[in-house]
């Protein structure tokens, strides 16, 4: 079975019934799909409700979160708190400079962040965490509340960072465009394939021209991973799937 750790399937230019069919035919059985905002979540919800295969993550994307009011990120937490038997992931979240937002921004992103941090850590539930330049700062927050379940998405921190997110127990997910780029090739090579899981992403990052990108690229992140560690691929697979267990451990009978 292969696994997504990483998607937006509402944001897929085609009907979600549709893209998991094409999964499901690949054999990826298991798709977390991430909440980035309020009104989001609650789509992710239902369309996990209608798919065993789509595992929903709640979150909060960092720069959808300067948008908001402190009232209405206290009421998103509350959502989750209340619907935590249906919600198996906290993520989107994360810290982003991308539009520096060092100034306008990102002491209320860091707050943000640490607040659904605790929420995962409380819940018992992974954190999948989003970063982009501003990798140190996540690791920090993420080590000073001791959060234990934790998935970096496409880390793209220097590998002195990706040594230290090693150290503490946490995951990498690959994204399936490893196929070119040398960055995540790097981090393949650098990290124990125990650390590693694979995500798409998608819509974006595609592998292909072809887009938008979907779950079903999934393999190829498993391929790549494969070539480059000198396993099989059912091999790959294996460990793999047994990684993602062992952070969705708790994961419901009628899911996967
Ligand atoms: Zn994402």
């Amino acid at each position: 079975m292969y696994v997504d750790v990483h998607c937006h399937l509402d944001m897929i230019d085609r009907p979600v019934e549709e893209v998991v069919e094409n999964a499901r035919k690949k054999n990826v059985k298991a798709i977390v799909t991430q909440g980035v905002n309020p009104a989001n979540n609650w789509v992710v919800l239902k369309i996990a409700e209608k798919f065993k295969e789509v595992i929903p993550a709640l979150g909060m994307y960092p720069l959808d979160c300067l948008n908001l009011k402190d009232e209405e990120i206290d009421a998103e937490l509350d959502f989750i708190k209340k619907n935590k038997d249906k919600v198996f992931a906290i993520g989107e979240i994360g810290l982003d400079l991308k539009e520096d937002s060092r100034e306008k921004g990102f002491e209320k992103q860091k707050d943000v962040f640490s607040k659904f941090v605790l929420l995962g850590i409380k819940l018992k539930k992974p954190i999948i965490v989003h970063s982009r330049k501003a990798e140190l700062d996540v690791i920090e927050i993420l080590e000073s509340l001791e959060a234990k379940k934790v998935i970096m998405h496409c880390f793209s921190g220097k590998m002195k960072l990706v040594d230290r997110v090693v150290k503490n127990g946490w995951f990498l997910s690959i994204p399936a465009n490893v196929k070119y780029s040398q960055q995540f090739q790097d981090v393949v090579k650098r990290v124990p394939i125990e650390s590693l899981l694979c995500e798409t992403d998608s819509p974006y990052l595609s592998p292909d021209k072809e887009f938008p990108n979907k779950p079903e690229n999934v393999v190829e992140s498993y391929k790549k991973i494969a070539e480059i560690k000198g396993l099989s691929l059912k091999k790959v697979e294996e460990i793999i799937e047994e990684n993602f267990k062992k952070l969705f451990r708790y994961i419901a009978e009628d899911k996967i």
